[in-house]
């Protein structure tokens, strides 16, 4: 199953990935963003997904300015932003 890892603390609060894929991203309270279903631990979410989920999502990771959004497949190859 995919995977979806968010490096929070360097979250800029641009907005990119919400609107890229809004159903999965939301600008919380401190400006910046939170995976909306996602595991937050030591400030980097995690979430698993299904394939149909990648398309918006590896938008978002390529929009990333700061490069904080890796998706990686099912053998932990990274297919969002490197
Ligand atoms: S695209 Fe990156 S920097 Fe912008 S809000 Fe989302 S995680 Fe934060």
């Amino acid at each position: 199953m995919p995977k979806i890892i968010h490096y929070r603390e360097n979250c800029i609060g641009c907005d990119s990935c919400v609107l890229y894929a809004p159903r999965y991203w939301q600008i919380e309270e401190d400006g910046k963003s939170t995976l909306t279903r996602g595991v937050y631990k030591d400030g980097v979410g995690q979430l698993d997904i299904d394939d149909v989920e990648l398309p918006g999502n590896i938008e978002a990771s390529m929009a990333c300015p700061v490069g904080i959004i890796r998706i990686q497949d099912d053998s932990g190859k990274n297919i969002g932003r490197t």
